[in-house]
């Protein structure tokens, strides 16, 4: 039995389907990476979600759902005063905008009641988090995660990160910088999309990222480049994969939280990393070329 936990957020997502017409689903960057892993996991892989949510009636729909996703999400804290957050995805031709909700979610305080954190985490062969994760939690909960993450997880568990990062959700960006720095330092595996560095920490090329994320003492980087090479890192050895040409792209959403997952569940399936990254490809370029964040399992091909 081999586990993989994922922190972060869930939100409630509705899209426009007309014009006071709105289909309601659940995403969010972590959780959809645990769908994916789930796809593209064994049956004796466990894979839980440790998030918060409210005590309202969309709360427990959230944890019903991801539980019927075949992920496990017991022990959730329940935050009295709080609800989940909540996007709106508007359509205007093939653009998509989208509106948030979530300064105050009760995802926030998912580090806020501890013991059933830290016991997930001591348990997990794979910890997996990301800097959208980090970015809305409060300060002391922030460090209090970095820290507990350190003490809590198991000898030979893998620390995975992405550090996704969303600037408009940080408030400094040099802080912003410093804890996503920080929080890979601390990880076996770091997963960056090579548009984020290069905005946020001005990388030219890729491999520059890859380096950089190496130089901090990190064992294993995969970035990831849209259509251009995924550019993979480990023990000095950098290597570039090509991805293959996908035709009909439709919604780039959740491209980058596919391909963690299914790289994830793939290298815990024991599959060679060539392999692993060539059924992350070409599980986030199925992805790409369906509405949404969370294909149905009936909808992804079995990988070529
Ligand atoms: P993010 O969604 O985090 O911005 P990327 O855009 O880099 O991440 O995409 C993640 C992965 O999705 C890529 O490594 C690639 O495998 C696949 N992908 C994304 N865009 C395309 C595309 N236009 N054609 C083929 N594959 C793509």
């Amino acid at each position: 039995m081999t586990s993989i936990l994922g922190i972060g957020e869930c939100m409630i997502e509705l899209s426009s389907e007309g014009r006071d017409l709105w289909r309601q689903k659940f995403s969010g960057d972590v959780f959809n990476s645990l769908w994916y892993a789930r796809a593209h996991s064994l049956n004796d892989t466990e894979i839980g979600f440790h998030t918060a949510v409210g005590t309202d009636p969309m709360s427990d729909q959230l944890l019903s759902f991801v539980q019927s996703c075949g992920i496990r999400c017991d022990d959730t804290p329940r935050i009295a005063d709080r609800r989940p957050g909540l996007y709106t995805i508007h359509l205007h031709g093939a653009e998509r905008s989208f509106t948030y909700w979530r300064d105050t979610s009760a995802a926030r305080m998912m580090v806020r009641q501890p013991g059933s954190l830290w016991r997930k985490v001591a348990a997990a062969d794979v910890i997996y988090f990301s800097g959208i994760t980090l970015a809305i939690l409060p300060q002391e909960d922030l460090e209090d995660l970095l820290v507990g993450l350190e003490q809590h997880k198991k000898d030979g568990a893998v620390l995975a990160f992405d550090p996704n990062i969303r600037p408009h959700l940080w408030q400094d960006k040099n802080r912003m910088l410093d804890v996503i720095t920080r929080a890979a330092t601390q990880s076996d595996l770091v997963l960056p999309s090579f548009d984020d560095e290069a905005t946020a920490f001005g990388d030219a090329t890729p491999e520059i990222s890859a380096r950089r994320y190496a130089n901090l003492g990190v064992d294993h980087v995969v970035v990831k480049n849209g259509a251009s090479d995924t550019i993979h890192l480990q023990a000095g050895q950098m290597t570039a994969f090509p991805v293959a040409p996908v035709e009909g792209v439709v919604d780039t959403t959740a491209a980058g939280d596919s391909f963690n997952g299914a790289y994830i569940a793939s290298l815990l399936r024991g599959l060679s990393i060539k392999d692993a990254i060539r059924t992350a490809q070409n599980c986030a370029g199925q992805v790409i070329r369906h509405k949404g964040a969370i294909v149905p399992l009936k909808e992804l091909a079995p990988d070529a």
